[in-house]
């Protein structure tokens, strides 16, 4: 009986040591497959950030001579918290100390401004952010301060003061938009609020911001193909 445990035992050595082979190499695939997947994403990050800077760069010009990049997004941030604390003090509600502002090259729906909004879940109905498209508020300094900034304070108020119900024939927007708003933005010093719920930008640098951005991402793309053929 002695030959055959020897055959088995040598069988079952060689399909362990092939079985190791075998995950080795997957393994070693793997290996080589998440390189090049982190390359690609890096490839892609890099492509995004230079759309980015490029875009940043040219709404610069436009921005209040003499002042950084920090200098301008510190001063939307000490005008939203001093709306913020005008209105919380007279309505009599605890200071809220506003999240620093978020400030992105899109923002949903195409907006200038966004707040988080009050029917969020849970863990963020206390933990309000204002989120600013910063293409646009470099190139629209002024129109941010006065118009967008109140306008997402407005929502931050009109959640801090409790939130708005939403009514069954309204819209999201119209709800958000709805009186409370309204009479936060009056609060506020304006005269028809109505007429600041849309912002009448000019969107056209958005729309170049975007294409220049999937033209280098898809650029790094091929590039990246070319390299790997
Ligand atoms: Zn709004």
């Amino acid at each position: 009986m002695k030959w055959i445990n020897r055959i088995f035992v040598t069988t079952l050595a060689a399909s362990v040591l092939f079985s190791f082979a075998v995950c080795v190499k997957a393994v070693s695939d793997v290996q080589t497959s998440q390189e090049r997947l982190n390359e690609t994403l890096e490839l892609i990050d890099n492509a995004m950030e230079d759309a980015y800077d490029e875009a940043i760069r040219t709404a610069l010009v436009y921005a209040p001579d003499g002042l950084s990049i920090y200098q301008l997004r510190g001063s939307a941030q000490k005008e939203a918290q001093r709306l913020l604390d005008k209105i919380t003090d007279k309505r009599g509600l605890p200071r809220y100390e506003l999240n620093a502002i978020r400030f992105a090259g899109v923002l949903r729906d195409g907006a200038a401004g966004t707040a988080t909004n009050c029917k969020d879940p849970e863990g963020l109905r206390w933990s309000f952010t204002i989120s600013l498209n910063e293409i646009l508020f470099f190139r629209n300094y002024e129109d941010f301060i006065y118009i967008v900034i109140p306008h997402e304070v407005a929502h931050i108020v009109s959640c801090l003061s409790g939130g708005f119900d939403k009514k069954d024939d309204e819209t999201p927007s119209q709800a958000a938009h709805g009186e409370e708003w309204v009479q936060i933005m009056k609060e506020l010093g304006f005269v028809n609020p109505e007429k600041y719920i849309e912002h009448d930008l000019d969107m056209v640098p958005i729309e170049m911001y975007k294409r220049n951005l999937a033209n280098k991402v898809s650029e790094a793309l091929y590039r990246d193909e070319d390299d790997k053929e």
